[in-house]
């Protein structure tokens, strides 16, 4: 398995091109904006791409998902239904956020707790993580213990819960109940910002640490 993150947009989203090193097959998680760059780096690798796939419906992380799906002619994946009253309104978001104007669209698939989505001979878990968002799912790879948790966890932080249909504390059971039985060395991409491990911030998170909890 092999990865390389792309920022894209002014929220500096972390777009995340995945390819399985065996059959040269790649997904594109989160293509929030920036598609001829994308593009770029999925040329620049040389991997063929299969899929887009979406952790939730916020505009930093979709609002490139239609363009390039229909550049590469590849299907979108995810997020869970719960979120598509978020892809519906991708009007507004994109007027709100100044962000090019973005048609509403229904993914090919929504994903579920517990589906497993490939990536040539790669097989992603899905858990369904809501909190951020009510449709919310992270992706982990089992074998190299890494995952996409896009806006649930950041190195240092959690995600923001003041949107419609957000829930702080079903954010911390996503978190502490579906993340951190995954093991303390699986190594996350957040949604923004830097890396880190689960570990790392249930030593250090101000809003997870284990410490809180006891
Ligand atoms: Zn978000
Ligand atoms: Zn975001």
């Amino acid at each position: 398995m092999k990865y390389k993150i792309i920022p894209v947009t002014p929220f500096q989203q972390n777009c995340n091109l995945i390819w399985c090193d065996k059959t040269n097959k790649a997904a594109i998680v989160d293509p929030g904006g920036d598609v001829d760059r994308i593009i770029a780096e999925v040329e620049k690798h040389g991997v063929d791409v299969e899929k887009v796939l979406l952790t939730h419906g916020h505009i930093d992380h979709v609002g490139g998902a239609t363009e390039l799906a229909q550049r590469l002619n590849v299907p979108i994946i995810g997020p869970h239904k719960d979120d598509q009253f978020l892809l519906d309104d991708l009007a507004d978001q994109s007027r709100m956020f100044q962000f090019k104007p973005c048609d509403t669209f229904v993914p090919a698939q929504y994903l579920n707790d517990g589906d497993v989505v490939t990536v040539g001979d790669l097989s992603l878990q899905v858990c369904h993580c809501p909190g951020h968002t009510p449709g919310h799912v992270v992706f982990f790879e089992p074998l190299t213990k890494t995952a996409w948790v896009g806006d649930v966890l950041f190195k240092g932080s959690i995600g923001r819960t003041d949107f419609p249909q957000s829930s702080h504390p079903a954010l911390i059971d996503s978190i502490t109940k579906k993340l951190w039985p995954l093991g303390g060395e699986v190594e996350f991409i957040p949604g923004h910002g830097p890396s880190s491990t689960f570990a790392q911030e249930r030593r250090s998170n101000p809003f997870v640490a284990d410490q809180l909890f006891g």
